[in-house]
C-alpha cells in the first residue's frame, strides 16, 4: 500500500513506534527511523530486522531544533522524498502540580509539544512537495486531563490545537494533518502503572482491557494511506470506548 512512499516515525525504536515502523516497511515503506542516543542499539537491530536498503536511521532529540534540522537534510539526502511524518516521540514525568519542578513540566512540554512543531515545522515543505499526511500522537488525556499529568495533559491537549490549525494552513495545499487520541495501550509508558490502578482502568473502558500497539498502528496506516484521504484535522479516538 506505501510502494514508494517514505515515512518518518519519530521516538520509533520501541512501543507503538517501533510497531507503525513495522507494520509499514510490511507494505513497502521506505522508513526513516529516529530516536535518541540511548535507543542507537534498538533502532539499528530494528533497521536490521526491516532489512535491505529499505529504512535508515537517524538520531536526533525532537526538542532540539537543530537536531530535527540535520534529520530532515539527511532523510532528503538517503531516500530523496518524505511522504508521511509521523509524530510519536513523547515521555511522561508525573507529578501532582504541587509536586511537579519546573524541569519536570518544561521536560515533557519540550519533548511532547514542542518537538511535534519542531518536526511539523522543518519537513513541511517536503510533505508539501510531495502532498502527504502529518500524523501526531495525542492521547486520552489530552482531552480529559487525569490526576498527576498536568505537564502530559497540557502537551497532548496542544497538539490538538496544533493539528486543527495546521490542517487550515495546509489543506489547500493537499496536505492532510490529523491526529489520534490513544486511551492505555500496552507498552513501557503503561508498564508502571500499578495493578490495582490498571484493574481500575479497564473497569472504566468498555472493551475492559488495554490496547495493543498493533491497534494503534493500524489505524496510523489507515490514517496514512490514501483511503484516508478525506480526513483532515480529525482527532481520531483509540481507546477501547473508555472516552464515552
Ligand atoms: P515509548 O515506548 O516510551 O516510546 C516512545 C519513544 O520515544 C521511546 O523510544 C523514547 O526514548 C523516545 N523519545 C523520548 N524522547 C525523545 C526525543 N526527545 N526525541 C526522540 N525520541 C524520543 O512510548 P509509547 O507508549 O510507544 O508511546 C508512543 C506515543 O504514544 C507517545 O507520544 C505517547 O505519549 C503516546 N501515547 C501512548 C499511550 C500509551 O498508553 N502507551 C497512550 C496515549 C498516547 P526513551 O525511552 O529513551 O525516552
Amino acid at each position: 500500500m506505501f510502494k514508494d512512499k517514505v515515512v518518518l516515525i519519530t521516538g520509533s525504536s520501541q512501543g507503538i513506534g517501533k510497531t507503525i515502523a513495522l507494520k509499514f516497511a510490511a507494505q513497502g515503506a521506505k522508513i526513516a527511523l529516529n530516536d535518541i542516543q540511548p535507543q542507537e542499539e534498538n533502532l539499528k537491530q530494528l533497521k536490521e530486522k526491516i532489512g535491505g536498503e529499505g529504512s535508515e536511521y537517524f538520531l536526533a532529540d525532537v526538542s532540539k531544533y537543530e537536531d530535527v534540522e540535520k534529520m530532515a537534510e539527511e532523510i532528503k539526502n538517503k531516500f530523496g522524498q518524505l511522504d508521511i511524518l509521523i509524530n510519536n516521540a513523547g515521555i511522561c514525568q508525573d507529578k501532582t502540580l504541587a509536586n511537579m519542578t519546573k524541569e519536570q513540566w518544561q521536560r515533557v512540554i519540550d519533548i511532547d509539544l514542542t518537538g511535534v512543531f519542531n518536526c511539523a515545522k522543518v519537513c513541511l515543505p517536503l510533505i508539501i512537495q510531495s502532498q502527504g499526511k502529518i500524523i501526531s500522537m495525542s492521547s486520552l488525556i489530552g482531552q480529559r486531563g487525569n490526576f498527576g499529568q498536568t505537564n502530559y495533559a497540557a502537551a497532548k491537549a496542544g497538539i490538538i490545537g496544533f493539528t486543527k490549525s495546521l490542517s487550515k494552513e495546509v489543506g489547500p495545499l493537499g496536505v492532510n494533518v490529523n491526529a489520534i487520541a490513544p486511551g492505555f495501550i500496552e507498552t513501557k509508558l503503561t508498564e508502571v502503572i500499578p495493578e490495582e490502578l490498571k484493574a481500575m482502568i479497564k473497569k472504566f473502558t468498555s472493551l475492559r482491557r488495554f490496547g495493543k500497539p498493533e491497534e494503534v498502528a493500524d489505524l496510523i496506516l489507515f490514517l496514512a494511506s490514501d483511503k484516508a484521504n478525506f480526513i483532515t484535522g480529525a482527532v481520531i479516538n483509540i481507546d477501547g470506548g473508555m472516552s464515552i
